[in-house]
């Protein structure tokens, strides 16, 4: 795969303040205030940073933790995973393998068929209509 590395400046420059924040710097959005935590439009969800498609609206799932949260991506290889020790608990953060920009944490709580909650920040996403795809 093509990696997408920017300095930081460049990103700075590219994103919006938030995207940046989120992406670059491991940032959290607030809950229930964000872009697409109760969207239902249909679409293919694509990296804010690098545009590579990552989430498709019908994996996306109610999960009332008010970030948009998804069962499972259009494909594991496009995201990375690390061990995040942040919190002072073990969480695993998801980050997107093209740019490594920081998405959000996957946790082991998601519904039927995967078992798996992708806990993705909004302004890490970008909705991109089926038919401009
Ligand atoms: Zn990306």
């Amino acid at each position: 795969m093509e990696k997408d590395e920017k300095s930081q400046n460049e990103w700075k420059k590219k994103l919006p303040w938030e995207a940046y924040h989120i992406l670059r710097e491991k940032g959290t959005e607030r809950p229930f205030q964000n872009k697409y935590f109760d969207s239902k439009k249909k679409g293919t969800y694509v990296c804010a940073g690098c545009g590579q498609p990552l989430f498709e609206s019908e994996n996306k799932y109610d999960s009332g933790t008010g970030w948009p949260s998804f069962y499972k991506p259009v494909s594991e290889g496009r995201l990375e995973t690390e061990e995040d020790l942040n919190s002072g608990k073990v969480r695993t953060e998801v980050h997107c393998k093209k740019c490594k920009g920081h998405l959000g944490h996957v946790f082991d709580d998601g519904p039927e068929p995967t078992g798996k909650r992708y806990c993705i920040n909004s302004a890490s996403l970008d909705l991109k209509d089926k038919k401009n795809s």
